[in-house]
């Protein structure tokens, strides 16, 4: 089998024998997403409102970013050598991230993700060759949490990291130096606001804190959060920390802490979003419908917020939000009639969209 160094000077002499404006495998095709215009609610809203396309990267989501920007951050460190082992608690995004990254930089890939995500999610992991271990969905604070078991494989390997997506700011990084800028780039820096869910709050304060720092704190940046999570009251309460209670059907959103990368950034936030599942369902059914865009439950619960703030900023405002990911990792579940019913929301989708919900 040849070895990772090799592999990667592979890679590099490809990229200076093709003298091309190819980009270089899958780390350099992560990034430079289009903006989208969602026409029919910036119609219907007399506002301009704008999803970044983030399920156009090559692992098909947002946290494509952070896998390639934590272990270049750990490559840079040393923390990891030419075959090592990353191990990574995830609800499936970063871990197929990761899992690519690991294949292109020659790693072993290790998964601990809690039981309650899609099994397409799993399956694809497995295919892209990582380990996968399904964990009892417990809070952050019980032992036998996804993280702590990730962190604690880890630990007991040589030449292995614990990536921590959840605390170790080489993810909002990410954003700030790419995402962010490319979304003033693409908006030529006619942004009033910015909104998005978060999980490990990677891309709200990368993102936000680009926007802010880069308007004079001109552009709003506000949390979209779903019930479950403790953040809306949070900001919303000025740092009152909760209990978690309720639940959500999105697949990785919501939180029940501060993380290391949402940080103080979540004191310079200008406000908050409550959005239910019911909202979020019917948006996923009509930006299928309207913009002919299959996404995520986390993407339409950003929509519904991006709607809600243009609302509140007042006609022409300019909003724009993250498309997350494509709706194919969540399909058995998002267009099942029967599994939308058996958790509360069959009514959810409006009438004439039904016709969409064909598992
Ligand atoms: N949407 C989806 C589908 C995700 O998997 C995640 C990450 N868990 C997010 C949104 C939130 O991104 P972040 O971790 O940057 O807050």
């Amino acid at each position: 089998m040849e070895s990772s160094s090799q592999r990667i000077d592979v890679q590099q002499s490809r990229e200076s024998v093709t003298n091309s404006n190819a980009v270089n495998g899958f780390i350099g095709s992560v990034g430079n997403t289009p903006l989208i215009y969602l026409e029919t609610l910036s119609e219907l809203t007399g506002c301009k409102i704008y999803g970044k396309a983030e399920f156009q990267n090559p692992g098909g989501s947002v946290k494509d970013r952070a896998a390639v920007s934590i272990l270049q951050d750990a490559e840079k460190k040393g923390r990891i050598k030419p075959g090592g082992t990353v191990v990574e608690g995830t609800a499936g995004n970063t871990g197929i991230g990761l899992a690519h990254v690991c294949r292109a930089r020659g790693y072993k890939c290790v998964i601990f993700m809690p039981n309650t995500q899609s099994q397409e999610k799993i399956n694809l992991l497995r295919m892209l060759g990582a380990e996968v271990y399904p964990v009892p969905a417990v809070p952050y604070e019980d032992p036998l949490n996804y993280n702590h078991q990730a962190k604690e494989y880890a630990e007991k390997l040589e030449n292995a990291i614990w990536t921590d997506q959840f605390d170790n700011t080489a993810n909002a990084y990410a954003h700030y130096i790419s995402t962010g800028p490319e979304i003033w780039e693409q908006t030529k820096g006619e942004i009033d606001g910015f909104v998005c869910a978060t999980g490990t709050g990677g891309t709200l304060a990368g993102v936000g804190k680009y926007l802010k720092e880069r308007s004079n704190g001109r552009t709003q940046i506000w949390l979209a959060d779903p019930s479950g999570s403790v953040l809306y009251e949070y900001v919303t309460s000025g740092g009152n920390l909760i209990e978690r209670s309720g639940s959500s059907v999105t697949e990785g959103i919501g939180q029940g802490r501060v993380t290391s990368n949402l940080g103080t950034f979540v004191n310079d936030l200008t406000g908050a979003l409550h959005i239910p599942d019911e909202k979020a369902i019917s948006m996923l059914y009509q930006l299928l419908d309207t913009e002919g865009l299959y996404v995520g439950s986390s993407s339409a619960v950003n929509v519904v917020a991006a709607v809600e703030l243009a609302q509140k900023l007042g006609k022409g405002s300019k909003v724009v939000t993250i498309l997350c990911d494509g709706a194919y990792r969540y399909q058995s579940r998002l267009f099942s009639k029967k599994w939308l019913e058996s958790n509360g929301l069959g009514h959810a989708i409006p009438d004439s969209l039904k016709k969409y919900a064909v598992l």
